[in-house]
């Protein structure tokens, strides 16, 4: 009998079960010719019952899948009886492709060997299958990319779960923590804890959106590596209580690190470590706020080295920050662990005293703060005396906000300079008076030019040894319509500041060179001294207004004097030695004001070709009642006549001063007790009248 009638024959049941399985099923011949085929496998490939079985499956599979029909087929032939599952592509009638399981099996029919199989369309579930395994390819590579940790948290049970790079990221390996949450607790840093529990409380009830935590975890080698822990709720109960918690744990600990030093850059001076400006300004701020809440006093020290620029000028920067950095342990160690020590740029400390209950109670604090600076600085081998001036400010008695605290505190440190250093000074109102006007003096100054308010006026300069005039010094003038007439010490050191000292140089400068100029052509060999300032030997422009002047005037250069103070002589910088250089090769005299003050008068003397050295009043003053300040002269006389230097006297008031002086062997002498300054019609007079202006 043929396979087909057998097929034919077959009962009623098998006809019910094949017609009605969603499964498609096929019986073929040996070759693969379909004997039979049901009603599903009809749908599934869009060609009716006749037509399927006048096909053979080589029609139906996918060319490329060929190579496996043919294995399947091979093994049904050799290996009867054993069932194969296997994948196909089947084309459809429309030709289009879908993915099937084909499960078959050769069967004895009617004594000879068939295919039986069932085809069913798996496309979706290949679909399906397809988009998981990408996903999980994707969630892998990710995890592998952001090197974080997973974690899942079991709300109900309380237990976490983590994968692998959660326990390597602190070092520990599977099983060496427990899974129980409180124990994961106690490994986050007890600082860090409380917001750790705080956050995860906040979003579970709905009160924040993200969960999103940093906080410090303890490794197996009990060092903390810094942690952000991202989470999310992604299974609730039908009563939205969360279930399950899963997210992240990433190690932050570089980025902290980096964190750290821009905020250790950000709010410390680097060079003392102490809080900079402004983060002390900040613990000032909280400061106030606390004393206002507990109506307690803060009292702000404002605190400026004595001379420091002097050390920075003369010794080099890196001597001044030396002195530096002591002078802010020195400051640290005088106050409370509580108190703050800030700096505030340069040589400007403060000190921040809260708590106080009197405006008393700070003065053992101040009197300790000045103690601590009476030990001598031992810089570069040398030992120097190095004081400091405080002003004091409360809060909230002299200002309720801390810019005007600031301020106030800074005009009493104003007031402590003005003193005569070495101390301290409370903020009074008047101290803002003077603070308003050097406010006021900077606006003045802008125009005061332009409005023709500065003048020059001249102080003689007598010869000891004819008793004449034999030249002046030119110091500038300022009558100002709404601050009356201010002295040059109030106006020159906040034109020096401001840099307006440039333009007030040039104006002194031609002015006095002109006037000088008239006045040899009666009196000779006038001389005439002017003040140059260090910041003007920073305008590039410097040199060749002096030539210009010069030649402009037609005034012979041996008869300018140019009076520097150490301040220009700076740290030795190439381009000062320069000009001073130039300045000397085109035959200018070169004077070296206010000897004595600086600590390295006598290493300029040395490196600079000075023609006079004027000794500062400071000592002419002393000259009678300090053996020690008589000395100095002396030495000073001997060694700069040693070195072919002339000296001049400066700030003679006295008959006594005057006759040690020329005892000792003074060149030249400047002071009231001659002349004080004097304008042009003044000084033209008594130039013309020759009138001897010493003293009997
Ligand atoms: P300085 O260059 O040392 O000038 C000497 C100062 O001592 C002058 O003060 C002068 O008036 C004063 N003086 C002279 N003899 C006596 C005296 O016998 N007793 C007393 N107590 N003082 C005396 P002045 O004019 O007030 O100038 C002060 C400082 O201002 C000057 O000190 C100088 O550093 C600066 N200055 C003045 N004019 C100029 C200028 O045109 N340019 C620059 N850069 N600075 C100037
Ligand atoms: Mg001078
Ligand atoms: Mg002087």
């Amino acid at each position: 009998m043929n396979l087909k009638n057998l097929l034919d024959l077959s009962d009623d049941i098998f006809k019910t079960l094949t017609e009605q399985s969603t499964l498609g099923i096929s019986v073929s011949d040996l070759k693969g010719n379909y004997l039979f085929a049901n009603n599903a496998l009809s749908i599934m490939t869009g060609y009716t019952k006749p037509e399927l079985l006048s096909m053979n499956n080589s029609n139906l599979l996918e060319t490329e899948l060929i190579q496996v029909e043919h294995e399947v087929i091979n093994q049904c032939t050799n290996d009867t009886g054993k069932q194969k599952n296997a994948q196909f592509l089947i084309r459809r009638n429309d030709n289009s492709l879908f993915t099937a399981l084909i499960i078959s099996k050769t069967i004895n029919l009617g004594g000879a060997s068939c295919i039986l199989a069932t085809i069913q369309d798996i496309s979706e579930e290949v679909i399906k299958n397809n988009e998981t395994k990408k996903k999980e390819h994707f969630n892998n590579i990710i995890r592998e990319v952001s090197n974080d940790g997973i974690w899942d948290w079991n709300l109900t049970e309380s237990i976490i779960d983590f994968d692998e790079r959660y326990y390597t990221m602190a070092g520990y390996q599977r099983g060496d923590l427990s899974n129980r949450i409180s124990e994961w607790y106690k490994k986050i840093h007890r600082n860090d804890v409380a917001n750790v529990i705080s956050q995860f409380k906040a979003y579970m009830a709905g009160e924040i959106k993200n969960y999103d935590v940093e906080f410090r975890f303890k490794c197996k080698n009990n060092n903390y590596i810094w942690i952000r822990q991202r989470g999310k709720i992604i299974e609730v109960d039908e009563n939205n209580k969360p279930l399950r918690f899963v997210g992240t744990h990433s190690d932050i600990n570089m980025q902290k690190e980096y964190e750290n030093e821009i905020i250790l850059q950000a709010h410390f001076d680097s060079l003392t470590f102490l809080p900079n400006r402004f983060l002390s300004l900040d613990r000032l701020t909280v400061a106030c706020e606390d004393a206002k809440r507990k109506k307690t006093l803060v009292a702000l020290l404002f605190l400026d080295l004595d001379d420091f620029k002097k050390i920075n000028d003369t010794l080099g920067h890196e001597a001044g920050d030396t002195v530096l950095i002591e002078a802010s342990e020195r400051l640290r160690s005088a106050v409370r662990s509580i108190d703050t020590v800030g700096r505030l740029g340069g040589d400007e400390f403060i000190v921040i005293l809260g708590g106080l209950k009197t405006v008393n109670e700070i003065h053992p604090i101040i009197e300790n703060l000045l103690k601590k600076f009476r030990a001598k600085f031992s810089i570069r081998s040398r030992e120097l005396k190095l004081t400091t001036s405080i002003g004091v400010a409360f809060y909230p008695n002299d200002a309720e906000d801390t810019s005007t605290l600031l301020r106030h505190a800074d005009s009493a440190m104003y007031d402590a300079k003005a003193k005569g250093r070495n101390t301290f000074s409370f903020y009074t109102d008047e101290m803002n008076t003077i603070a308003q006007r050097r406010l006021c003096i900077e606006e003045q100054l802008h125009d005061a030019l332009t409005r023709n308010e500065f003048f020059v006026v001249y102080q003689p300069k007598i010869d000891f040894s004819t008793l004449n005039i034999m030249g002046a010094e030119a110091l500038l003038r300022w009558s100002n319509p709404t601050l009356g007439q201010v002295s040059p010490d109030e106006f020159i050191p906040i034109a020096e500041q401001t840099g307006f000292i440039v333009k007030l140089g040039e104006f002194v400068l031609k002015e006095a060179l002109k006037q000088a100029k008239i006045w040899q052509e009666t009196s000779k060999n006038f001389q005439i001294a002017v003040n140059l300032s260090p910041r003007q030997f920073r305008d590039p422009k410097l040199f060749s207004l002096i030539k210009n002047t010069i030649d402009h005037c037609k005034i012979p250069p041996h008869l300018v004097e140019l009076e520097i103070t150490e301040g220009v002589l700076l740290k030795g910088q190439d381009y000062i030695k320069d000009i001073l250089t130039y300045i000397t090769d085109l035959n200018i005299k070169l004077v070296m004001d206010d000897f004595g003050t600086g600590y390295s008068s006598l290493n300029y003397l040395r490196t600079y070709s000075f023609d006079v050295v004027k000794i500062d009043k400071s000592f002419i003053n002393e000259i009678n009642d300090s053996a020690k300040d008589k000395a100095l002269i002396h030495a000073m006389l001997s060694m700069s006549h040693a070195l072919g230097i002339k000296v001049v006297a400066e700030g003679i008031e006295t008959k006594e001063q005057w006759e040690s002086l020329k005892q000792l062997g003074c060149d030249y002498g400047q002071g009231y007790l001659f002349s004080k300054p004097i304008d042009v019609k003044a000084m033209t007079t008594l130039l013309k009248s020759k009138k001897n202006i010493c003293p009997d």
